[in-house]
Parts: C-alpha cells; sequence; structure tokens
C-alpha cells in the first residue's frame, strides 16, 4: 500500500468477502487483496499492434517487412544506408527500434549500450470454465493473470538466458499449476505456450534520443518490463526529438551516453 501510494496509485485494501465478490472462484486460502481502480489493460496486443500498423498506412505511412542486417553511416546529410536482408535503404533519419535485438545493429557502429533480454513466458488458455472480471496480479508467485479475447492468459517469469537459446516450455506449463493454486476448481483447456523478451538495462529506463556521434541515428529501446505501457510516450518524445519541437519531458536521463 505504502508503494501505492508513494506512486501516486490509489489503491483501496480487499478483504476475503470483497474478494470473493470480484473472483467467485479464488482459493479459500487467499484473503487479502488490493484493488486498483481504473487499472488498464488490454485484450489483445497482437490486435493493438495490428491496429496501430493500420492507422499508420492510413496516414501515409509504409510498412516494409524487412530485416536490416547493418546500418552504415555514408557521413553527414547522406545519413544512412540501410543493408536489409531484401533490399538497401537509405534515409537521412533512422530510429533504431528493434527490442531485445538492438546491440546487433549498435555494437558495429561502436555504440555500446547494456541490454539484456529478460526472457518472460505466458500460457493462453482457450476455453477455461471460469471468467474474470479483472486482471489480476499475484505478487508471491510472480505472475499475472488477464481475460483476453483468446481466454485466460497467465504470464510471467523472468529467465536469464541468451536472446537465440530455445524456450523452456516447463516455464509456461509451471504457470498454469500456479493458476489452479489461486483458481483450484479452474479447467484449463490445452493452453497454448509462448516466449517474448523483455529488452532491459540496468537502471530500468528505456534508452531514447540521438546518438550524439551519429546525428540522424536515434534509439527508442529498453522499455524492459513495461513496453507496452512506455512505448506510446517514448515514440511521442523521438517524434519531438526528430521534428525539432520542445519535448514534453526532459530527454537527458534517457540518453544512451548516460552508461
Ligand atoms: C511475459 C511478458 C509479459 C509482459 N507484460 C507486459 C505488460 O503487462 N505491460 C507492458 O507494458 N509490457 C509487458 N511486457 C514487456 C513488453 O512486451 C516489451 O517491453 C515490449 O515488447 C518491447 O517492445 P519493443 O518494441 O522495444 O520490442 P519488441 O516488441 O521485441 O519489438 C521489436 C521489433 O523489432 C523487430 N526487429 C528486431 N530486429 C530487427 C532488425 N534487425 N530489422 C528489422 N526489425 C527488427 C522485431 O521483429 C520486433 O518486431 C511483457 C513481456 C513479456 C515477455
Amino acid at each position: 500500500m505504502a508503494i501505492a501510494e508513494r506512486h501516486g496509485i490509489r489503491a483501496e485494501p480487499l478483504d476475503a468477502d470483497a474478494l470473493r465478490q470480484i473472483y467467485p472462484d479464488i482459493a479459500p486460502g487467499i484473503t487479502r487483496g488490493l484493488l486498483i481502480p481504473g487499472n488498464a489493460y488490454t485484450v489483445s496486443p497482437q490486435r493493438l499492434v495490428r491496429t496501430l500498423g493500420e492507422l499508420l498506412v492510413a496516414a501515409g505511412g509504409e510498412i516494409v517487412a524487412e530485416r536490416t542486417q547493418k546500418i552504415i553511416p555514408r557521413g553527414g546529410a547522406a545519413g544512412f544506408l540501410l543493408m536489409n536482408n531484401i533490399s538497401n535503404r537509405t534515409a537521412q533519419r533512422v530510429v533504431v527500434a528493434t527490442g531485445a535485438s538492438t546491440r546487433e545493429l549498435l555494437d558495429p557502429l561502436g555504440i555500446r549500450v547494456p541490454l539484456h533480454t529478460e526472457r518472460g513466458y505466458h500460457a493462453m488458455m482457450p476455453s477455461p470454465n471460469i471468467t474474470l472480471k479483472i486482471p489480476m496480479s499475484i505478487k508471491n508467485r510472480g505472475f499475472g493473470l488477464t481475460p483476453m479475447e483468446d481466454g485466460l492468459r497467465a504470464g510471467g517469469t523472468v529467465e536469464i538466458d541468451s536472446l537465440h537459446a530455445a524456450p523452456n516450455e516447463k516455464r509456461a506449463m509451471i504457470l498454469v499449476e500456479h493458476v489452479k493454486r489461486v483458481f483450484p476448481t479452474l479447467q484449463t483447456g490445452e493452453p497454448r505456450y509462448w516466449m517474448g523478451h523483455r529488452p532491459s538495462t540496468p537502471d530500468s529506463l528505456p534508452v531514447l534520443g540521438v546518438v550524439p556521434s551519429q546525428p540522424g541515428l536515434f534509439l527508442a529501446f529498453g522499455h524492459g518490463h513495461f513496453g507496452m505501457t512506455g512505448g506510446p510516450p517514448s515514440g511521442r518524445l523521438v517524434a519531438q526529438l526528430i521534428n525539432g519541437a520542445a519535448p514534453a519531458i526532459d530527454p537527458a536521463p534517457y540518453s544512451c551516453t548516460r552508461f
């Protein structure tokens, strides 16, 4: 409670009865909770991102399904050559927003940033026999449970391993066991398992803004556990910096030179 208040978040303590009103199927042993009114969530990150893409195209943008293998500075106003897997492209300004893979593009340019992946997993239960009115975060077991368009999703865990190591599906499977401890009568159907990357920095802040040694090269990565939440304000800040507009917040704490 104290932490929530320190961050200006209104939180209401829940006793066993209040908890059961929100989650009628919750295990009898769980007797305390904290309600954060108005906490937002998405029912489909995939549809959210697809819709943003459609809005971009409707506004005149173009989506090119290519992978950049190397960014080559051409010097001054000539900008950059992007050596892609399908074509070469040139641009005066480039934003590198390639998540946990970003070092593969920055290391060859001599731009050193401490970035690692915190791998996480989810188990999507497509046809659960219980429904949740609102998402739930189970702090002592380190996972979240969200009612979504395609079912009930349990997501969480932190695994430190390399970017290209194969997923450890047991980490996703154990999430289902955790959920059953919280909702003992849950029948999950056949879960779908997933592994994703959290692009994480040592100070848990993203890396945003121009690279001082490479004018025209902008960075927007390193959102760690909060990329879905942090992406929009970061995108706005980087757009303001590219367009020379007054930034809404001070970009200095997010500079790649802070490390
Ligand atoms: C289990 C789990 C739960 C999470 N829950 C939440 C949550 O509740 N709320 C929240 O805010 N965040 C959450 N996150 C974190 C969030 O998913 C990340 O912070 C976010 O995805 C990072 O966004 P990004 O765009 O920087 O990177 P990504 O989403 O990884 O996107 C990077 C994109 O760049 C592309 N790319 C990479 N290299 C290249 C290249 N060379 N050329 C071209 N394209 C390239 C990739 O294909 C990808 O499309 C969670 C993460 C995990 C794993």
